[in-house]
């Protein structure tokens, strides 16, 4: 990179008002760089980067990034790009494959093309759906993906973003565009929104309405929740490393929880007592959640020995204190 971010480089970040584009967003302007969001609102919404619009050095464009015209000016006139428009959510992906394969293998492409016209660098997100159904604990960057079969709507999602990943590459050995991928594990913090399954803004919201948590399942499944904050702090620092380019990061917490002590967290916070079955949590199957046949992994670990050791990120924020974060 020529600029360093605290010397004012410009950064485009597609999804910047969504949950963790306009958290990336906050951050860069606070160390300097210039900012350029463009996102259609479709999973993100403007409140988001409603605070940031009067900053001298953002501006944003409401428009997708698979319109051609608006991409090319944006890249060409950018120093990095942040590609983080993609249609997520386990509940969006089962309700609306169409939309969802459509919008991340075509915005991916669009990005992509622009990017390798300009050869300005890119840093792909990524998530760990891409290990799909697969058993091992922790997983790491190289292993193998295990997914179920197109019948089930959830797959296309894992598919399409390792699409995204294979062109990335592709475009990093084939024209030497500098290319970053890091696969997100299950992130949250203030501003995600819940409607798209999520289950953190889930599970927060509906205890501060003193409604039942609903756990999926048996509850037994576990999670690692890694702080939107330590997300961008990762995301920065692998755009600026020259060490990470073509090669593919996992971010993520390892402090590992099953969502039920994850109800039963929630209900202690927000509640300030011990929670109780039937009356501050109900179980509901996975097939009234989601759909018939839904698929849904027992434990999902990150191996972040990678990152560690190319830029030595390591998160720092327990997820304590992201869920006072997120009820407050
Ligand atoms: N979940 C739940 N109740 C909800 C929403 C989600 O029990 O209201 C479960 C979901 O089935 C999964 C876990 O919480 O086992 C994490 O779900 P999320 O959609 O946040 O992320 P995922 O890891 O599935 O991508």
């Amino acid at each position: 990179m020529v600029k360093s971010f605290s010397q004012g480089a410009h950064a485009l970040i597609t999804g910047g008002a969504g949950f963790i584009g306009s958290h990336l967003a906050e951050s860069l302007l606070a160390q300097g760089a210039e900012v350029t969001v463009i996102d259609d609102l479709s999973t993100g919404c403007f409140e988001n980067i409603q605070h940031l619009v009067d900053h001298p050095q953002f501006h944003f464009a409401i428009d997708t990034i698979t319109h051609t015209l608006v991409m090319d000016r944006m890249v060409s006139q950018c120093d990095v790009i942040f590609h983080l428009a993609a249609a997520v959510g386990v509940e969006l992906i089962v309700r609306d494959p169409v939309h969802v394969i459509e919008t991340n293998i075509l915005g991916s492409h669009a990005v992509l093309e622009a990017a390798a016209r300009y050869r300005k660098k890119i840093l792909l997100v990524s998530t760990s759906e891409i290990y799909g159904k697969a058993t091992k604990v922790p997983f790491s960057e190289d292993d193998d993906r295990v997914l179920g079969p197109t019948t089930k709507a959830r797959w296309s999602y894992s598919d399409s973003k390792a699409i995204d990943e294979f062109l990335g590459l592709a475009y990093h050995r084939k024209v030497g565009l500098p290319v970053v991928i890091c696969r997100l594990f299950n992130t949250t913090g203030p501003r995600q929104t819940g409607q798209y399954g999520m289950v953190v803004p889930r599970f927060v919201k509906q205890a501060l309405n003193g409604d039942p948590i609903t756990v999926y399942g048996d509850g037994s499944q576990s999670r690692c929740f890694c702080n939107v904050h330590d997300v961008v702090r990762a995301i920065i620092g692998l755009m600026q490393n020259p060490a990470a380019i073509g090669e593919v990061f996992n971010v993520g917490s390892t402090e590992e929880i099953s969502i039920l002590e994850l109800a039963q967290a929630v209900i202690r916070e927000v509640r300030g007592r011990e929670a109780i079955e039937g009356a501050d949590y109900v179980f509901i199957p996975y097939e009234e959640a989601y759909e018939p046949g839904f698929e849904d992994m027992a434990r999902r670990v990150p191996d972040t020995g990678k990152i560690r050791r190319v830029i030595g990120w390591e998160p720092e924020i327990p997820l304590a204190e992201t869920l006072r974060q997120v009820a407050a």
